[in-house]
């Protein structure tokens, strides 16, 4: 199969939709205009489609084009003995405080309350906390015990892990499958939707969202979407830190740098759903500040309602970021607007305060959205203007979460049978390249000047900034190597192991003693440094080792009991992201392998005896 055979294309023509069912306990509308107003376009577009083969996908330069080839290996040398030098334990850390922010009557003009009200349990008029965790698994019980009454309908309440604190993590699953199990949805031929809600706890508003959303999938007007989609709703994975009022978790770590190390057991919960539901499509929601720094440093408030970004790290497939692009980015822009709320791509701005350099979200694979895209599935970042403004403005949020989502879920159902094309084609071209193509194995944004609109802290007006941008939208190569044929690790590996067999990499044990020919990593410099994202230090991430090494080509002699991780497998480029170890992101950096001598790539193909683990 080569790249022009995919995907198709859609046509759809728009027919009227069947009259919306009531759902009264949830939205009251506001005003004289029809009730439906945020959901009927979507529905629209959801009218009968034909699927109909189209000319290749062109790329931005109307050719497709393939990667460039391979590195030079590198000269043989001796191989020393690898020192690293022990580091302190991890300082405790104070979570941060939740601040209201704030801000004149004028400024508040200019965010109006949307024509529709939403009434989850945290959203009640009077009350002064969003819906509780207790809450959330109520709700999330009764909408499942609803939906399961529907014929052909099939709902159920996940537990997916633990919190620190003992909280059970949950994913409501809707389907129209014969089952609400993992072989049940793989077996649906439909794409499976994961919408995730609060990682950081002080971001309330996709919770509430997604709470929403959950109801009108069941017995609303987004119910027709589940004719083509399967969705999993997790709509809060750090009950912890939303209890708190904190963005980190408890153990005062940001579970959303911690989608690559797994570190947490919120984000194994997440790491664990992924890999037995194999989502095609994960949304991310969450908020952003609006006041605090951004007033600090440019004496301006945040304006729009929205901030939006796809995975954007090194070796994302060309055609999800298509997909991501053109079937998912632009339909969003478009129905917010649709609502009257503005959209940007996602920025911030780190916490120096002297740094006036605005940042797209970062190009480290370790956050959801760029975890979501290594496992080749399309990832969307959703961001409302919240973090320290209470519960200001929190109805507008919410429908800018439901717009954004329900377009998302809409345009998967619009693209159903194409998206279900495009995975297995990112999969099966991703796993093709081990052993001669280039990876990236580190890439920086681009520095660029832009222009973004912030307002007035006094008058509210449009203020226009020209900045200094950080654009994650091209990436610089920073250091590249020929994809190995896999990577070689030592019995002792356990913990490397375990995390990517939790990610669902397949990792094989080598059943008999072998000798492979690989490029080993000699350590050239080391030092003791503190995992960076966009913001600044990630919240007590600890320290990492920053190594720097050259490749040694020698033979790597396995014992029996040690590891073979192939690179012809759909998750290549997390492997990649993992296991090169000169990385702040890696599982040598953050010391989940205890050495560099505990791994090595393998450069040809090994005739090995294996066996699967368990
Ligand atoms: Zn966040």
């Amino acid at each position: 199969m080569t790249k022009t055979d995919l995907p198709l294309r859609m046509t759809c023509s728009i027919s009227p939709p069947e009259p919306p069912r009531p759902s009264p306990f949830f939205l009251r509308h506001r005003g004289n205009g029809p009730r439906a107003i945020v959901l009927l376009p979507l529905l629209l577009a959801l009218a009968a489609c034909t699927s109909v083969p189209l000319p290749p996908w062109p790329s931005p330069t109307g050719t497709v084009t393939a990667p460039p080839r391979v590195v030079a290996a590198p000269a043989p040398a001796p191989i020393p003995g690898v020192v690293v030098q022990p580091v302190p334990d991890r300082p405790a850390m104070a979570p941060s405080p939740a601040s209201a922010a704030p801000y004149s009557a004028a400024v508040a003009a200019r965010f109006p309350a949307p024509s529709v009200i939403y009434n989850t349990p945290g959203l009640q008029e009077g009350r002064g906390s969003f819906t509780s965790n207790a809450e959330i698994q109520t709700w999330l019980r009764e909408l499942s015990t609803a939906a399961s009454r529907s014929p052909g309908l099939k709902a159920a309440v996940l537990p997916i892990g633990q919190s620190q604190r003992g909280e059970t993590l949950e994913a409501l699953v809707l389907t129209r499958a014969a089952g609400t199990d993992a072989a049940a949805i793989a077996a649906s031929a439909r794409p499976t939707v994961l919408l995730v809600g609060q990682q950081h706890g002080d971001e309330p508003a996709g919770t509430e969202a997604l709470l929403v959303v959950a109801r009108e999938l069941t017995q609303g007007l987004l119910r027709p979407v589940l004719d083509r989609v399967n969705v999993i709703i997790v709509p809060r994975a750090n009950p912890d830190g939303s209890e708190a009022g904190q963005r980190v978790t408890t153990g005062g770590l940001d579970m959303n740098r911690d989608h690559l190390l797994l570190n947490t057991p919120e984000a194994q919960a997440l790491a664990r759903l992924a890999r037995d539901y194999h989502p095609t499509v994960v949304v991310d929601a969450h908020e952003y500040t609006v006041v605090g720094r951004f007033l600090q440093k440019f004496g301006t408030v945040q304006k729009y309602d929205a901030l939006l970004q796809y995975a954007t790290t090194a070796n994302i497939p060309e055609f999800l970021t298509k997909a991501s692009e053109e079937w998912y980015r632009r339909p969003l822009v478009a129905a917010l607007k649709g609502q009257g709320l503005s959209t940007e791509w996602y920025y911030t701005t780190s916490t120096d305060l002297a740094d006036k350099t605005i940042s797209m979200g970062g190009t480290q694979p370790d956050t959801g959205r760029n975890v979501s895209g290594l496992k080749n599935a399309v990832s969307l970042l959703i961001e409302t203007r919240g973090v320290g403004i209470g519960r200001l403005h929190i109805q507008r949020r919410v429908h800018t979460h439901v717009t954004a989502i329900s377009s998302v879920l809409a345009s998967t159902a619009q693209r159903a049978s194409e998206l279900g094309q495009l995975q297995p084609y990112v999969e099966k071209e991703m796993s093709a390249l081990a052993c001669k193509e280039e990876a990236v194995v580190e890439a920086a944004p681009t520095l660029t000047q832009q222009e973004i609109v912030m307002l007035d802290p006094v008058t509210g007006a449009d203020k226009t900034l020209k900045v200094e941008w950080k654009s994650a939208l091209t990436l610089r190569k920073i250091k590249t190597r020929v994809r190995p044929c896999g990577y070689w690790l030592s019995a002792g590996s356990r913990t490397a192991v375990e995390r990517l067999r939790l990610h669902g990499v397949q990792v094989l044990r080598v059943a008999e003693p072998a000798s492979m020919l690989g490029d080993l990593y000699r350590e050239t410099a080391s030092s003791a440094g503190v995992r960076q994202d966009v913001r600044g230090s990630i919240a007590d991430a600890g320290q990492i080792v920053r190594a720097e090494v050259a490749l040694v080509r020698g033979v790597i002699d396995a014992p029996s009991g040690s590891y073979y991780v192939p690179m012809n497998q759909p998750l290549a480029n997390l492997v990649i992201a993992a296991l090169e170890p000169d990385t702040q992101s890696s599982y040598f950096a953050n010391r989940l392998l205890d050495g560099l001598s505990s791994t090595a790539r393998v450069m040809s193909e090994p005739t090995l005896r294996t066996e699967e683990l368990p």
